[in-house]
């Protein structure tokens, strides 16, 4: 038995959900509020007898590794590590012979041992350094706060680090691998530290591992942040500063505070304000939002009080609604969080709690203010700030209740208001209407899934499937053939365990099962037959229209460069299929 199904059979389904949600039974399965999505009903499914916890409101789950993973927020090496440690069990260590041997994994291992030794340097040079550590208690950084977040000084030296790191043990390819050393071209021979002279910000994954570092100047020169370069741990993108520190916070509150400096981050958690966030250096990506997705259902901008700010906050706004999360503004007496926590920790700690507002909101506020916003060029100003944020918007009630509330306040006629919306709206290549639509009409599993789920759940149906036509994906196919041949008696786990497949696939079968019962329970065996028919038939049509679709546009390609055997050869393929969907239409 390998640790994965080790840590499987030692730990049940229930067990590890109820470490983070409230379970309710039913019947021989248990129920829970889903901890992904913003859930009223309990959502989350957990069976133990399929080793699966699923939400199919926001799909959403599966065995105890992906569950950890997705709630953790951390990839699958990191999930079957804390598993292992919560069952007890050791893992064979990596390279051995049980494992296949992984060199990255080893290079990973030893860089992160370099950023630790790192971090304990600068930490350490921070306190024997005396304009350093005045600098950042002058800018309100207490020395507890300096552990917590790990604030370290790089000396202002060429080679300091760099060599403290060689006497530790790591090699020069080490050293320029994990960011912290630079060599300026492959001929010369000398390495130079990245950081020099600079306040040091570990960056770390979710679970507090050092993956790379934010630099800061003491002062306003023109580089003020220098961050490590992107590497194998570490990728700018998907990084969120401070979330390590913030994560319990967030998953409390349900709510993330989003600021733009490190300085601003560690200032809010002066104030007590804990759930927070900074990206340094990058805008907000999409990756990010995914990340915050994980932990929160509502984010507050709280960035700099500039233009700049106000742009980056339009940017974030769109791409955190198109993720279906509420979106607050706050405005600060200050030009950022940081000046405000020096001066007046109380009131940013009341702004924060009470003064958040839905970010639509805010702008048109700020939009009020403008003073020629009845002139031509005030009103151009209005609809080019406000119509964007409310095309994103994704519901419709909102839409129309943003459009009457702006319309009063900028004392428009409502109609014409929303009559120009509409204009700018349709000028946008992407239609909301298909948007929403294609958004429901998503089902968590293809006709083609449903009917071996059916299959698996009701054996009376197994043998329909042969009457499927079959699948191009080699692995589905082997699932389709197998379940097929499949014994009357054998139950749906006999059945999908043994099966030679991809570890996801068998995963995603599971939750399917899972999904089969949840939606077509106790069926009487004609009425299961019945109904699997209608799924088979419907499967064969789908996969002869997808056929239909590609096959001619690989036709028309080959036509128009003129590849007559590539055509004839296509054309045969298009009357076997002919055939083929006669024959579905047949049953
Ligand atoms: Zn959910």
């Amino acid at each position: 038995m390998d640790a994965k199904d080790e840590i499987k059979m030692r730990l049940p389904i229930d067990q590890l959900v109820s470490q983070y949600c409230q379970l309710k039974r039913k019947g021989k399965s248990f129920v829970a509020l889903c901890p992904f999505h913003n859930d009223s009903k309990p959502s989350l499914l957990v069976s133990p007898d399929k080793g699966i916890a699923y939400c199919f409101a926001c799909q959403s789950g599966g065995d105890v590794f992906s569950f950890v993973q997705k709630i953790e927020g951390i990839d699958f090496p990191a999930a079957l590590k804390l598993l292992a440690e919560k069952v007890g069990i050791v893992l064979p260590k990596e390279g051995s012979r049980e494992h296949k041997p992984s060199v990255s994994k080893d290079e990973k291992q030893r860089l992160r041992e370099c950023l630790e030794a790192a971090q304990k340097y600068f930490a350490a040079r921070l306190d024997s350094t005396p304009i350093a550590k005045e600098y950042v208690l002058k800018r309100g950084v207490t020395t507890a706060l300096q552990n917590t977040f790990g604030i370290g000084y790089a000396p202002d030296s060429f080679s300091e680090t760099y060599e403290y790191l060689l006497k530790e043990g790591f090699s020069r390819a080490e050293i320029v691998a994990a960011g912290l050393g630079v060599q300026k071209d492959l001929d010369e021979q000398r390495i130079y530290d990245r950081f020099r002279h600079r306040i040091q910000f570990p960056i770390t994954d979710a679970q507090g591992v050092i993956i790379g570092f934010g630099g800061r100047t003491m002062g306003e020169s023109d580089a003020k942040y220098v961050n490590s370069p992107e590497s194998i741990l570490y990728n700018k993108s998907s990084v969120l500063f401070g979330l390590f520190q913030a994560r319990d916070a967030i998953r409390k509150t349900h709510r993330v505070v989003l600021v733009e400096g490190y300085f601003d981050a560690v200032a809010a958690h002066k104030a007590g304000i804990e759930n927070v966030v900074a990206v340094s250096g990058t805008a907000l990506t999409e990756e990010h939002v995914k990340i915050i997705k994980r932990y929160a259902d509502e984010v507050v901008l709280c960035l700099d009080q500039d233009n700049a700010g106000q742009l980056a906050a339009g940017r974030a706004f769109d791409l955190l609604s198109k993720a279906q999360l509420r979106i607050l503004s706050v405005t600060l007496p200050a030009k950022d969080p940081d000046e405000l926590v020096q001066r007046d920790p109380e009131l940013f700690r009341t702004i924060l709690s009470s003064q958040a507002v839905p970010y639509v909101d805010s702008v048109i506020a700020r939009l009020k203010s403008l003073p020629d916003r009845t002139q031509p060029s005030g009103k151009q100003r209005i609809a080019e700030t406000l119509f964007p944020l409310l095309a994103s918007l994704p519901s419709s009630v909102e839409l129309r209740a943003y459009l009457d509330k702006a319309a009063a306040e900028f004392g428009v006629v409502a109609s014409e208001f929303a009559q120009d919306f509409r204009v700018f709206a349709n000028a946008l290549s992407v239609p909301r209407v298909t948007r929403v639509k294609t958004a429901l009409k998503e089902a968590p599993f293809s006709t083609a899934e449903l009917s071996i789920g059916l299959a698996l759940l009701y054996p009376v149906c197994r043998p329909l499937l042969t009457e499927l036509i079959p699948f191009t994906e080699s692995e589905l196919e082997l699932v389709r053939t197998g379940v097929a041949a499949a014994p009357a008696d054998t139950d749906a786990l006999a059945v999908i365990l043994p099966l030679p497949i991809d570890p996801l696939l068998r995963e995603r079968l599971q939750v399917l099962c899972l999904y089969c019962e949840e939606n077509f329970p106790s069926w009487s065996e004609s009425l299961a037959l019945r109904e699997a028919r209608k799924i088979c038939m419907a499967a064969n049509r789908e996969l002869v229209v997808s056929r239909q679709i590609s096959l001619i546009s690989e036709l028309r390609e080959a036509r128009s460069k003129g590849r007559a055997d590539e055509e004839a050869r296509l054309l045969t393929q298009v009357q076997q299929l002919l055939k083929l969907t006669q024959m579905a239409a047949g049953r």
